[in-house]
């Protein structure tokens, strides 16, 4: 439990004397003080419709003990680094300014496709949010991104729908503020089918109607239900809009198809999960909604973003083992570029940035080259689960349990650098986006992870060890078939090279992962 320093006094945040304390604070503008760290950090207050609430100032997150509310993950493990203070700009005390690198301005068809290549500059520069990286933004705002096991069973559509209208206070775009161009439904109830009818009417009221210069726009966060063939296309059906089916034409169902093939089987594959759309959409004159842009975000069934099988199976396994973690967030960024899967902090080392190494040859997903680039420079501690046999990960010990001992790489990864393979289209950027995925440098060096031998470290779990990465040694096989991806698997017996040794002879030592010596 968080506490905080008002004035002096300390209260723990469930304090019933809390609400009173903030109040007073709010009128006399004294900031509380976050005790999670020493000496503290700083916060400030927040007023609600009915309540008070404590924030962390902007940036400050990392600084917050990983148990603290305010803790947020270093930007750098996801992609919300590339976006922070360029899409995302915080002003002082909470109002947030977005730039969104898709048009609220319905256009014809053939602008519609040079507006698709502008964005995709945007994209690769983190200036702009694409649909994709908005809908990460909120997720991580509304803290859906972040898990502890009390929140089983208390995430619903009502409760998911509460965080999210919350996060959109106080965010502004460049034509209006987000709550007044983005419409969430409400749990659809068929005796109040009227009540929320006129509400929604009310909602989108700023769109209908010519508008001078075009047709405004507006966005839909919501679950999808079904596409269904319809006599006008198809029609998007969203969980809790049963009568307010949006229009797709038969391309952007055709695109939908092809660019969101991986989420939607998975979705179909796995009982409980969500798949959350976030489209723009317009009225037509006679009040019908048509889409002009969508993207997708598969979940888990607690609503936790997954983008491939592997990264569902780790964050089922962490549900289940209860478990606390922040889940990261690729917002802009394409498959390829590694983003940590999660950041545990109930553990002995935390925070612990969490890495699935897919060892992915092909060049959907990050390659091991392209990840280990990545964990050298993160300012903290990382665990590594290299599933290429098909194990299930052996997840670092909580905190107050007996730590296990866990394999520590105690010496350089080797690696072998090789000419880039060509890649395929890219799963999650949004639709009409054509993708942008380059080819990462690929490598293998598994076959030194596997030869490390099966001698535990004891003090593998002693924080702040001298090496900041761990990885998972081949122990047990898994119950569950883990799917690489839908990609043919890499024979390597083919490839010209033994461990150690390049394509042009004996591979030097790549820099070391920390200081420590080999060895050690
Ligand atoms: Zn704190």
């Amino acid at each position: 439990m968080t506490r905080y320093s008002i004035n002096g006094t300390e209260f723990p945040s469930s304090s019933p004397l809390f609400q009173a304390a903030l109040e007073s604070a709010y009128k006399n503008r004294i900031r509380p003080i976050c005790l999670c760290v020493e000496p503290g950090l700083p916060m400030y207050i927040a007023h609600l419709e009915r309540s008070f609430v404590v924030k962390r100032m902007p940036d400050t997150g990392a600084s917050h003990g990983p148990g603290c509310e305010s803790y947020e993950a270093p930007p750098g493990l996801s992609g919300r680094g590339e976006v922070d203070g360029h899409a995302i700009e915080n002003n002082d005390e909470g109002t947030v300014n977005l730039k969104l690198a898709f048009s609220l301005r319905h256009n014809n068809p053939a602008e519609m496709e040079n507006e698709s290549t502008q964005k995709t500059a945007a994209k690769t520069s983190g200036t702009r949010l694409t649909l994709r990286g908005l809908l990460h933004y909120l997720w991580d705002e509304s803290k859906l991104s972040h898990w502890t096991a009390e929140q089983k069973g208390k995430r619903s559509w009502f409760a998911v729908r509460n965080a999210l209208v919350e996060a959109v206070e106080s965010k502004e775009t460049k034509s209006a503020a987000l709550k007044e161009i983005l419409y969430i439904p409400e749990v659809f109830d068929e005796e109040r089918r009227n009540d929320i009818a006129s509400r929604r009417i009310r909602s989108l009221s700023s769109i209908m109607g010519p508008g001078k210069s075009g047709k405004k726009l507006m966005l839909v966060v919501g679950e999808m239900d079904r596409i269904a063939p319809a006599t006008f296309g198809f029609a998007l059906k969203i969980k809790n809009l049963p009568d307010f089916p949006f229009v797709m034409d038969a391309d952007l169902n055709k695109n939908f198809e092809k660019v969101f093939q991986i989420s939607k089987n998975l979705w179909e594959y796995t009982p409980d999960s969500h798949l959350m759309v976030i489209a723009t959409f317009v009225l037509d004159d006679a009040g019908i909604p048509t889409v002009e842009e969508m993207c997708v975000m598969l979940t888990s069934p607690e609503w936790l973003p997954v983008d491939n099988k592997l990264e569902q199976q780790l964050i089922a396994e962490l549900v289940k083992q209860k478990r606390s973690f922040q889940k990261q967030l690729r917002y802009n960024l394409s498959p390829d570029k590694p983003v940590a899967t999660a950041v545990l902090t109930d553990c002995y080392n935390a925070p612990l940035a969490m890495y699935i190494d897919v060892d992915d040859l092909v060049g959907r997903w990050a390659s091991t080259v392209a990840i280990n680039e990545v964990v050298r420079s993160n300012s903290i501690q990382t665990w590594m689960w290299v599933p290429r046999d098909g194990l299930s990960p052996d997840l670092p010990a909580k905190m107050g349990t007996e730590a296990k001992a866990i394999q520590q790489v105690d010496e350089p990864l080797l690696i072998v650098e090789e000419d880039a393979t060509p890649t395929h289209a890219s799963d999650s950027a949004a639709i009409l986006e054509p993708s942008t995925v380059k080819a990462a440098p690929q490598g293998d060096s598994a076959d030194e992870l596997s030869t490390r031998g099966e001698s535990a470290i004891s003090s593998a779990f002693q924080p702040k060890t001298a090496t900041n990465l761990t990885v998972m040694t081949p122990r047990t096989p898994a119950l569950a078939e883990v799917t690489p991806i839908s990609q043919p698997k890499v024979d390597l017996t083919g490839f010209p090279f033994l461990p150690g040794q390049g394509l042009h002879g004996p591979l030097a030592p790549v820099e070391h992962i920390d200081s420590v010596e080999p060895n050690q």
